[in-house]
C-alpha cells in the first residue's frame, strides 16, 4: 500500500494552492476525477486585486490574466437602460481559468504527485494513519495510507460526507457558455463586465457577460446563476438571454449560437462558512468548507487563502499539535478580514433573495444609477474603509426611492408567502 503524508482530494484552486505551500519534505498526493487538471474549470475566473496578490506570492498569475477590468455595466430590467461605472485602476481581472489551473498542477513542487482520472471513494478513520480508497480510471479500487486527508473537492464534498464533517446545504446553480465573438455595450467592452438585473434571471444571482481572450481570439463568457431549486430553468433562460443580446446587437458570435466553445454548470455554496470543517487528521478547504461569498458567489479568494493557511496548520499537526486545524478561519481572517466579508455577504444574500419582480430590481437599479459615478469604488480592494454599498445607498436624498424600494421588497416577501 502506498503511503503519503498528505492526500488532497481536488486539483483546483484550493487543493493546488495547498500543494504549493506544503513543506517540500512531505510526500503529497493530489487526486482529481477530471481527465486533466484544468481540462474543465467550473468558474468564470474573475479575481480581485487582493486575490491576484495572494497568487503573486507563489505563482505567475499575470501570465493567465486575459482582461484588466476597470468598469462595470449594469443593465436594467427590460434592457431599456444601462449605466457604466468606472474606476481608474483595474478593479478585477478576468483569468484564463483552464490555463491557470493546468499551470498550477504542472508547476507543483517535485514532492507533489497529481493523479487525475482518479476518484476518491472513502476513508477508514484510523489514527495516526488513515486508509483512503481511490480509483483511477481503468484500474481497480486501491487503498493508500495518509497521515492527513484534505477535502478540496468543491461545494459537494465527498470527503465531508465520508468523514461526517459538515456539508454545504444552500447552493446557486451557475451555468456559463463561452463563445468566440465580441461585446459592443459601452465605451470599453474589453475592460468591462456586465450584470443584468432582471427578476427572471436574478432570482438567485443575475445574468453576466464578461469579455475574455481564448487562444488569442476575442471571446466572452455569458452566464447566469439560479437558486438550486430552479436549476432546471437555467439552460432555457440562457438561450433566451443570448437571443435577446444578439437581437439588440449587444454581442456578436463567430460561429453557431448552438455551439459554444465550451460550457459548464456548477454548484456554488451560498450558506456561509461551515462551522465543523475539521476533525482529527481531516480538514476541508475552499468551497468544501463554504469559503465563498454568499452574495457575490466569489470563491477563488477563499480557496487560495484557505489553501495557503491550511499548509502551515498541517505542518503543525504533523509536528504534534492535534487540534490545530480549528484555527483555520481565524488565520484566514488575517487576510483582509475575510470572515467579516463572508458575514456581510450573508446579509446581502438575504436581501437579494427577498426580491422577486422586475419592478423591485428596477427600484434598486434607480437608486444605484444615481450613484453610478462612485458605485464601483466600494467594491475595489483599495477602497476607503468607510465606503460600503449600504453607506452609498442610505442617503437622505434617496429617502423616497428607498421607501418605494422597501415597500416593493415587502410586497415581494408577502407574495412569496402565497406562492
Ligand atoms: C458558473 C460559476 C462561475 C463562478 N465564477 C467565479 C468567479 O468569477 N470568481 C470567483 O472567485 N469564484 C467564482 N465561482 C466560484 C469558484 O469557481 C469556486 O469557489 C472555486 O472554484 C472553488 O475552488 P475549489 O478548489 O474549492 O473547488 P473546485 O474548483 O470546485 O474544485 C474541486 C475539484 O475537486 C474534484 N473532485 C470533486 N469530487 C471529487 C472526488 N470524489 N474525487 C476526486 N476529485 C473530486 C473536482 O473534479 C474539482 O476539480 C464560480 C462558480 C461557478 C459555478
Amino acid at each position: 500500500m502506498q503511503a503519503y503524508d498528505v492526500v488532497i482530494v481536488g486539483a483546483s484552486f484550493a487543493g493546488l494552492t495547498l500543494a504549493h505551500h506544503l513543506p517540500k519534505n512531505l510526500r503529497v498526493l493530489v487526486v482529481d476525477a477530471k481527465p486533466e487538471a484544468g481540462s474543465t474549470v467550473e468558474s468564470t475566473g474573475l479575481i480581485t486585486t487582493k486575490t491576484r496578490n495572494e497568487f503573486e506570492s507563489f505563482f505567475d498569475i499575470d501570465a493567465f490574466i486575459t482582461n484588466h477590468i476597470s468598469s462595470i455595466g449594469v443593465v436594467a430590467p427590460g434592457y431599456d437602460d444601462y449605466f457604466i461605472s468606472s474606476v481608474k485602476e483595474p478593479w478585477i481581472f478576468q483569468t484564463d481559468t483552464k490555463g491557470l489551473v493546468k499551470a498550477l498542477a504542472d508547476r507543483a513542487p517535485s514532492n507533489v504527485t497529481v493523479r487525475t482520472k482518479t476518484v476518491f471513494f472513502g476513508v477508514e478513520d484510523a489514527l495516526p494513519v488513515s486508509s483512503v480508497k481511490i480509483q483511477t480510471q481503468g484500474k481497480s479500487l486501491e487503498e493508500i495510507r495518509t497521515r492527513v486527508l484534505v477535502g478540496a473537492d468543491g461545494s459537494h464534498s465527498r470527503v465531508a460526507q465520508a468523514t461526517g464533517l459538515e456539508r454545504n446545504r444552500r447552493f446557486l446553480f451557475g451555468y456559463e457558455q463561452v463563445f468566440f465573438g465580441q461585446v459592443y455595450l459601452g465605451p470599453c467592452p474589453e475592460e468591462t463586465i456586465y450584470h443584468f438585473w432582471f427578476g427572471e434571471f436574478s432570482l438567485g444571482y443575475g445574468g453576466w457577460l464578461s469579455p475574455t481572450i481564448v487562444d488569442g481570439h476575442k471571446a466572452f463568457r455569458i452566464g447566469l446563476a439560479k437558486l438550486e431549486k430552479d436549476r432546471g430553468q437555467a439552460k432555457d433562460l440562457i438561450r433566451k438571454f443570448i437571443q435577446e443580446l444578439l437581437a439588440r446587437k449587444i454581442i456578436s458570435i463567430d460561429g453557431e449560437v448552438e455551439k459554444p466553445g465550451y460550457f459548464f454548470g456548477g454548484l456554488i455554496p451560498i450558506g456561509g462558512v461551515l462551522k465543523n470543517i475539521s476533525k482529527e487528521n481531516v480538514i476541508l478547504v475552499g468551497d468544501a468548507a463554504g469559503f465563498c461569498g454568499a452574495f457575490a458567489a466569489d470563491g477563488i479568494k477563499g480557496s487560495v487563502i484557505s489553501g495557503k493557511e491550511a499548509a502551515g496548520l498541517i505542518l503543525r499537526y504533523l509536528q504534534g499539535e492535534p487540534s490545530v486545524f480549528k484555527e483555520l478561519p481565524k488565520r484566514m481572517n488575517a487576510h483582509g478580514d475575510i470572515m467579516d466579508y463572508y458575514r456581510r455577504q450573508l446579509c446581502y444574500r438575504w436581501v437579494w433573495d427577498q426580491m422577486c419582480r422586475d419592478e423591485t430590481f428596477r427600484a434598486m437599479y434607480d437608486i444605484i444609477n444615481t450613484e453610478r459615478d462612485t458605485f464601483l469604488e466600494q467594491f475595489c480592494d483599495s477602497k476607503d474603509k468607510k465606503k460600503s454599498l449600504t453607506r452609498t445607498v442610505l442617503k437622505p436624498r434617496h429617502v423616497f426611492r428607498l421607501a418605494r424600494y422597501s415597500w416593493l421588497i415587502l410586497s415581494d416577501m408577502v407574495r412569496s408567502l402565497f406562492h
